[in-house]
């Protein structure tokens, strides 16, 4: 079994190569579905990503050969099990720079992993005067559990603003920290604008006034290589099904001396030692945060994601999809009336949200699925900045390793019938 403690090695990382998104195509399926009688152009990757035939296969292995209850059994079937679970677990650490085991937290989700230190760390850190600082352009996971926590304990949430090109104000963080402040919890890349934030300068900033920082990267880890020792941030939240993994499953990475102090979240099986009638001791990490049977065939699908990945290259995966965000922001922005938010390509992940001149982004979404294109359209979990965007919705593609420049040609044939159908009208 690798259940043992601490820090996991990680192979040298190879340098960005030149991808092929052809080359990996063929091992997803749905890659080859017609919408519409055309194939399907795949453009809400932000939303969630699909999955490669290698993630599907390693979990129906799981369930058809391996499958038992883990943790708990003595008997063969259960051990094979929790020896893939735990490696999933080595698999997680290696992708982070190679973190300890103690310090990776499976959990369903990103917004699960968030939860858990509002909850944990916040109710037994944060009291009445404290402040917490998050960014106009945060998910409504990085923002809810914080105003939760704010009700529960009479703190604050401000907010650190952007500029009107969607680009993070270091200066006004910089002013906003203070001995009041507690955490910084900030977004790696903005699941709306892109916008690639530079969080080593947030954290030594936030580390040298004494505030941790727990980052949302459920947009960053999927798309580039993640150093956690570089960053050296305090808490890490992203998800599987964003990464070509599956749905139910997340991790939280925690500093091991913060998670050792904080309490468990859940009470169940898995996370005590003992369990007597006038209490209960909980487990050592990372069991403590793991009440009830965990998500471990999701963890191992995960695994074999981020396998999957390290296959592409992570540092190629950011290099092209940085090319097709620019080659996108080149091509909508040369068509009259379509307005893109956010940063320059420098600054950017492969995410685009525009707005087209006198058409509903619902509109736009409906319209564009007919050319077989899938974009998402709404706030995207992101009022706030809707609101500071003065804009009600927008519409947003957003790539991954497997789309292709011709499909965002396509994309801008497709926006310009769009329009054409709204002239009409
Ligand atoms: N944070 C960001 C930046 C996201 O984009 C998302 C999902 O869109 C989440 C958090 C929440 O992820 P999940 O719904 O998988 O928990």
């Amino acid at each position: 079994m690798s259940t043992t403690s601490g820090r996991v090695k990680v192979a040298a990382q190879d340098g960005p190569r030149e991808l092929d998104p052809h080359q990996w195509r063929g091992d997803f399926p749905i890659l080859e579905k017609k919408v519409h009688d055309q194939p399907l152009i795949y453009f809400d990757n932000a939303a969630t990503t699909q999955k490669p035939r290698q993630v599907l296969e390693a979990m129906e292995k799981l369930y058809a050969e391996h499958y038992a209850n883990v943790h708990r059994g003595i008997h063969t079937l259960s051990e094979e099990s929790t020896d893939r679970y735990e490696a999933a677990r080595d698999t997680v650490c290696r992708l982070l720079g190679g973190v300890s085991r103690e310090e990776v937290i499976f959990t369903c989700g990103t917004t699960e992993a968030i939860n858990l230190v509002a909850r944990s760390w916040g109710d037994q850190n944060v009291s009445q005067g404290d402040e917490i600082l998050i960014s106009e352009m945060e998910h409504h996971a990085n923002i809810v559990p914080w105003q939760q926590l704010a009700e529960r304990t009479g703190a604050t949430v401000r907010w650190i603003p952007i500029s009107d090109d969607g680009m993070l104000d270091q200066e006004a963080c910089g002013s906003m920290l203070s001995s009041r402040t507690k955490l910084v919890a900030i977004t790696a890349v903005s699941n709306v604008l892109g916008t690639i934030n530079p969080i080593k300068q947030i954290i030594d900033a936030a580390h040298a006034n004494d505030a941790l920082v727990l980052v949302d990267a459920a947009q960053s880890v999927p798309h580039a290589p993640t150093d956690l020792q570089s960053w050296n941030a305090d808490f890490v939240a992203f998800g599987g099904h964003k990464m070509l993994g599956p749905t139910g499953i997340g991790v939280l990475y925690g500093k091991r001396q913060l998670l050792d102090a904080m309490p468990p979240c859940l009470g169940g099986g898995g996370m005590i030692r003992r369990v007597r009638k006038e209490g209960f001791e909980p487990a050592d990490l990372p069991d403590k945060f793991e009440a009830g049977t965990p998500p471990f065939v999701e963890a191992i699908g995960l695994a074999t994601a981020i396998e999957y990945l390290q296959q592409v290259g992570m540092q190629s995966i950011a290099a092209y999809e940085q090319q097709l965000a620019k080659l996108a922001m080149e091509r909508l922005s040369a068509i009259e009336g379509v307005r893109i938010f956010g940063p320059g390509a420098t600054d950017r992940a492969g995410i685009i949200s525009f707005q087209i001149d006198g058409v509903h982004a619902h509109d736009v979404a409906q319209i564009l699925d007919r050319f077989s294109i899938a974009v998402r359209a709404g706030h995207h979990c992101a009022m706030p900045l809707h609101l500071r965007l003065q804009v009600p919705a927008t519409a947003r593609a957003s790539f991954y390793f497997y789309n292709t420049s011709e499909e965002v040609e396509k994309l801008g044939v497709a926006i310009e019938e769009t329009q054409k159908v709204f002239r009409k009208k």
